[in-house]
């Protein structure tokens, strides 16, 4: 048995997470993609949590930016002559 070959989908399932980070070896990011190739279960777990992390992703970025930041990002780029001068 060679267990390094190929990923169980106990084994893909713990990595997922790590896959969607992108904080896997390319090796291991390989074998997870290799799996997700054959595998529909895991395709279909790798895609509902995509669109998981995806969403709380954006949500967070909505919540981490304040109005007022986006304000002045706004007026800063309808006015391309801005410079900050002090
Ligand atoms: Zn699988």
């Amino acid at each position: 048995m060679n267990a390094v070959d190929r990923y169980s989908c106990e084994e893909v399932f713990r990595r997922l997470n790590d896959y969607l980070d992108r904080e896997l070896s390319p090796a291991e990011m390989a074998l997870v993609q290799e799996h997700l190739d054959t595998c529909a279960q895991c395709a279909g777990e790798h895609a509902f949590e995509a669109s998981v992390l995806r969403e709380l992703k954006a949500k967070l970025r909505r919540i981490d930016v304040p109005q007022s930041l986006i304000a002045k990002i706004d007026a800063i780029l309808s006015d391309p002559g801005h410079r900050e001068e002090e």
